[in-house]
């Protein structure tokens, strides 16, 4: 696999150790262009910046080495880990995003990125259920790298994980009523098993941590609504999560 440099002076000036990185956090760079994301990547001014920058050809750029903390994640939070930066290697996939025409995910790109990620977990442990997206680590803030992120096809790869209901019975409990505290209850206990963090006053922050799931799970409907489908989702993908 070949990588090619391009250096950005955005991370932090000590070095982390190996065991510190447990997260792949998965961007899209949400520019108009290639050239406008590695500039802005790399603008001492934008203090923002990431491990790896992967074009829609497939080409593979390394920004930051994987032993510096780079700028990628922000105000973020995942399973037992706050501002995950220092915790996790960041991937920016070259895309419009919402803001400029969001378009799929190019197959050459997915190929690279799926290299890279099999070598990252290989390299430093880094489990399945901690391989996410930028919206799944900061849903307050954050969307991409949106629902067009074929993450089914990754998990089969090993990378990430789903779930593994049908896709057609599911969608007959989609809008299906549940039971407002007990299973809501039910849904918020599976969705921290699986690494989301949630806020135990802030009603907002539970609307945007729910669509941040269903734009990960339940691409179909993202409504921020607690229905039958998602709480099947999240328990069968919370089964499949062995917790020491
Ligand atoms: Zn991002």
């Amino acid at each position: 696999m070949k990588i090619n440099s391009y250096y950005s002076p955005n991370f932090d000036q000590n070095k982390r150790t190996a065991n510190s990185i447990k997260i792949i956090v998965i961007h899209y760079t949400g520019m108009q262009s290639e050239r406008e994301s590695l500039l802005r990547l790399s603008n001492p001014q934008s203090k923002v910046s990431s491990h790896y920058l992967i074009n829609q050809s497939g080409k593979i750029y390394r920004m930051v080495p994987d032993h510096m903390t780079a700028w990628h994640a922000g105000k973020s939070c995942w399973g037992g880990y706050k501002n995950i930066n220092k915790n996790s290697i960041g991937i920016e996939l070259v895309n419009k995003g919402h803001k400029f025409g969001y378009t799929s995910f190019k197959k050459r790109q997915l190929l690279s990125l799926i290299n890279i990620c099999k070598k990252l977990i290989k390299k430093y442990k880094i489990k399945s259920k901690n391989v996410v997206g930028h919206s799944d680590v900061a849903p307050q803030r954050k969307i991409d790298p949106g629902e067009k992120f074929p993450w089914s096809k990754l998990a089969k790869k090993n990378i990430g994980i789903w779930h593994c209901q049908k896709l057609n019975s599911l969608k007959r409990l989609r809008k299906v009523k549940i039971d407002k505290t007990k299973d809501k209850k039910k849904f918020v206990k599976y969705l921290k098993k699986i690494g989301y963090c949630f806020s135990p006053t802030n009603k907002t922050f539970y609307v945007k941590t729910l669509k941040a799931f269903q734009r990960h799970y339940r691409k179909g409907l993202i409504n921020g609504v607690l229905d039958k489908e998602c709480l099947v989702i999240a328990q069968n993908l919370q089964k499949s999560i062995n917790n020491p």
